[in-house]
């Protein structure tokens, strides 16, 4: 197909500068809805390729698809196109901190043989960096570096500067799922709520805009869950007291707070795919996961949802256990006998049909019925019903579980509908331990003495409402030498900057902190900051969209005000 002018990639790059060059939101709505709705009518694939590629990504959020190009690859492939070395695209790269920026300096510099250059459009770079995605095996990198190299040798700079952060999915023109999500209702004249459902239960943005277009409200609302597609987890928040909390619900049923993964089962004809929050296809890892699910639920399409836990003697050991087992590749067998694991049942949302919209209490009586269960194995969580007048079932169900060694209790509305990707106030969770907060790393700062090798002080950061990082505390306790040097490994591709003993990170390591009180502080960019900070874990499970907010920190900060 021959490319119509909106379809030229140097079109979407005039958009993403203009995007880039206004921190309003409302103002990158209006111009993403201008952009979507000038999109030709030829191909529909075109519009979702556009609205993936301008919240940064490649692939819908539901995909395991990756394009398996590190830094380094990269980093080969410019020099190759721009004829230098590459420790000098790797310089450029340190001291500019941003590597679409470096790349569009190098190819700056370059003499631009114009007469081999071609126009790029959106649809080539698109089939390029999926033919990357898939391959596999054999000189896999290096087929991949020529594919790359191909592509960037057509491009202007400031073409290389937007396929290179493409490449590496970050694009930072401050576009995220809120504002695409308001462009789509603004451009397709649908209801933003309706745009909000439908890329709640397809995690598919870009199919979203398709439908939108191409079938209105209408389409919309037909879009729904399909086993096979993970969905977002319907997220907790904590409750300030559970007595309140109860009351405030009429009626609760208390659950078991599990300390495990969380998992999403999907059984689509005999496949059956387990997924973790990150939406992370795991099932491989676990096998006899499969099998208990298999022999537990009737062959049926479905998804379920729980918490793998590890056991032993019966009773729940530490969550670090799990993670050796949730991405292993080899000598599975073996590991499965020496961490056994056990599943915790506590939600359904497709069974035969989408259920969802159910009322929580008959979601789990339908889960009641459609599973057998197999003890220590595959069981259902813990759960009463509490009533405002029995409140202490709910105390005595805490202090068995906590005895029993698990985390604390989940407050759940039975009347309410389970919503994908929501923190809202119908799940609730009441925990022995003080809170802890899920930070990410931006920066650190280099030990002394033994430690001068490794950083022995991380800077952590949060988000705000509109996801931009907001650092809150230095943490340097609660992590072992062994843990600081692989910490320091780790952290080495992800420094941009040092200043002395101090370095800028990409942020990507996320820790599980916990601490003994919040304080305001006008040091940090959050205007809040952490007493006795420890690193409890680093969360290899989450995504750095799942770190904690400073909207939660706040309202910690009022809870305890209130409690002490
Ligand atoms: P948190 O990770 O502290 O935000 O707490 C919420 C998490 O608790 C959920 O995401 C689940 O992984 C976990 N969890 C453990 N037991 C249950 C349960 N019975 N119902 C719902 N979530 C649970």
């Amino acid at each position: 197909m021959s490319a119509n002018i909106e379809m030229k990639y140097e079109k979407l790059v005039e958009l993403y500068e203009v995007l880039d060059s206004t921190s309003k939101r409302l103002e990158k709505t209006s111009l993403i809805a201008d952009f979507l709705s000038m999109v030709g009518e030829k191909d529909p694939n075109i519009l979702s390729i556009i609205t993936l590629f301008i919240l940064g990504r490649i692939f819908p959020t539901w995909s395991e698809e990756e394009l398996g190009i590190g830094s380094k690859l990269l980093m080969k492939a410019i020099a190759l196109v721009v004829g230098v070395k590459p420790e000098e695209v790797e310089d450029q790269m340190r001291d500019i901190g941003d590597i679409g920026l470096a790349a569009q300096e190098l190819f700056s510099r370059k003499v631009q043989s114009t007469l081999f250059r071609r126009d790029l459009t959106i649809e080539k770079i698109h089939q390029n960096l999926v033919k990357i995605a898939n391959i596999t095996g054999d000189k896999s990198q290096y087929k991949k570096l020529e594919i790359l190299r191909e592509l960037l040798s057509s491009a202007s700079p400031m073409e290389a500067k937007y396929i290179t952060r493409t490449v590496i999915e970050e694009l930072r023109v401050g576009v995220g799922e809120g504002t695409m999500k308001d462009a789509v209702s603004l451009a397709f004249k649908v209801p933003k709520e309706t745009v909000e459902r439908a890329h709640m239960l397809t995690n598919d943005l870009g199919l979203v805009a398709v439908v939108a277009k191409e079938q209105g409200l209408e389409g919309l609302q037909k879009l729904t869950l399909e086993p096979g597609k993970p969905v977002k987890p319907m997220l907790a928040q904590l409750s300030p007291n559970y007595i309140a909390s109860i009351q405030e619900m009429g009626w609760a049923f208390c659950e078991t707070k599990y300390d495990g993964i969380r998992v999403q089962i999907h059984r689509e004809r005999d496949e059956i795919n387990i997924f973790t929050r990150r939406l992370e296809n795991i099932s491989q890892a676990l096998p006899e996961i499969v099998e208990y699910i298999k022999k537990a639920i009737k062959p049926s399409d479905f998804i379920v949802e729980g918490e793998i836990i590890v056991t032993q003697d019966g009773k729940p050991i530490s969550f670090q256990y799990i993670l050796q087992r949730v991405r292993r590749k080899y000598e599975i067998e073996k590991m499965r006998e020496k961490i056994p694991l056990t599943m915790y049942l506590f939600d359904v949302l497709y069974y035969n049909q989408p259920v969802l919209d159910e009322p929580f209490k008959d979601r789990r009586e339908l889960l009641e019925k459609i599973v057998q269960i197999i003890p220590i194995k595959l069981e259902l969580s813990t759960q009463v019903k509490v009533t405002p007048e029995n409140p202490e079932k709910a105390e005595k169900l805490f202090n068995e579980s906590i005895d029993e060694g698990h985390e604390g209790i989940m407050i759940k509305d039975p009347y309410a509908p389970y919503t994908p990707g929501i923190r809202g106030k119908k799940m609730l969770k009441w925990k022995a331990t003080p809170e802890t907060l899920d930070l990410v790393v931006v920066g650190g700062t280099y030990g002394t003495g033994k430690r001068a090798h490794f950083i022995g002080s991380f800077l952590l950061a949060l988000r705000d409402e509109d996801n931009k990082l907001k650092n809150l505390a230095h943490v340097a306790t609660g992590l072992d030498d062994k843990t600081l040097q692989e910490l320091s490994e780790i952290s080495e591709p992800l420094i941009v900057r040092k200043i002395g003993r101090q370095v800028e990170m990409i942020p990507s390591i996320i820790m599980e902190v916990a601490f003994s009180e919040i304080v305001k502080s006008p040091e940090y960019e959050s205007g809040y900051s952490l007493r006795f900070p420890v690193v409890k874990r680093i969360r290899n499970d989450l995504n750095i969209e799942d770190i904690d907010t400073v909207e939660r920190v706040e309202s910690i900060y009022q809870t305890m005000k209130l409690i002490s």
